[in-house]
């Protein structure tokens, strides 16, 4: 089955308003009508941003707007916390949830993360799922089970329809802004490793009656780790990889439009 390719641009706690109501003009020149666009600015940009990326333009390039969190409750007294209903009243299409920034920083477990994309999906805002192993992780060879737990704990209360709503993004945690990129066979086995964890636990439940594609077939898995020009070709290419996650490189139009063409190609 072909997966539409996605290049997401994590912005972070960076940009201005005017420097992203510029980059999203910039990024509205394109025209990689095989890649779906997304970007996640903060907060204080993100009605701007979803404004912007609808509006028309003579290539058509469409650019969807991810908040960078959500809280797990629906409403209430949390001060400081931006809600889903919130999110979806301005034209927000999905959230990033289990970044390695939140579960670090922020004290983000597998199970506050499961009650977020269950609270997003309720009001039908997609999900980018972050997963990825510490390098100790990966030293001790435990990279297959943190992931399996991450995704079991994060996702498997979902039911077949609710799964289709759900990207997921490997991000080993040591590749992170640090320069490093994991390797092509380390991707691609741990994407293949990913997409049979979701056909296990999904594809038997589809509707067949209604000629539904199983979960695992239409499921994109993003890869995110110190992706840049040189490398996104390379990485895009390997057969479990539906595209990638974007920290650094998507702050500068060069950097960010030149990983999106490797994405079309
Ligand atoms: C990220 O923050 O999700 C990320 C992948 O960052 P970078 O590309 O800078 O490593």
């Amino acid at each position: 089955m072909k997966r539409k390719k996605i290049v997401v641009g994590n912005w972070k706690m960076n940009m201005t308003m005017d420097q992203s109501n510029s980059l999203i003009k910039e990024l509205k020149s394109i025209s990689e009508n095989d890649v779906e666009i997304k970007i996640a600015p903060s907060f204080t940009n993100l009605h701007n941003a979803v404004l912007l990326g609808q509006l028309s333009s003579s290539n058509g390039q469409y650019i969807e707007v991810v908040a960078q969190n959500i809280h797990s409750e629906e409403r209430g007294a949390y001060t400081g916390e931006i809600s889903a209903e919130m999110l979806k009243s301005i034209g927000v299409k999905s959230v990033i949830i289990g970044h390695s920034e939140r579960r670090k920083y922020f004290n983000e477990t597998d199970s506050i993360l499961s009650k977020k994309v269950k609270t997003a999906i309720k009001y039908n805002i997609g999900v980018i799922f972050c997963v990825g192993e510490e390098l100790s992780e990966r030293e001790n060879n435990n990279h297959f089970n943190v992931i399996k737990d991450q995704i079991s704990i994060g996702l498997f209360d979902l039911d077949a329809y609710e799964i289709n709503k759900v990207v997921i993004a490997y991000e080993p945690v040591w590749a992170i802004g640090t320069g490093k990129t994991a390797n092509s066979n380390q991707i691609q086995e741990m994407h293949e490793f990913i997409r049979e964890l979701v056909k296990d636990k999904f594809d038997h439940l589809r509707n067949k009656s209604t000629n539904d594609s199983a979960a695992s077939e239409s499921l994109r898995i993003l890869y995110g780790g110190s992706v840049k020009p040189n490398n996104a070709k390379e990485i895009f290419s390997l057969q479990d990889v539906d595209g990638g996650l974007i920290g650094g490189a998507s702050l500068n139009f060069a950097d960010f439009s030149t990983i999106i063409k490797a994405a079309n190609g």
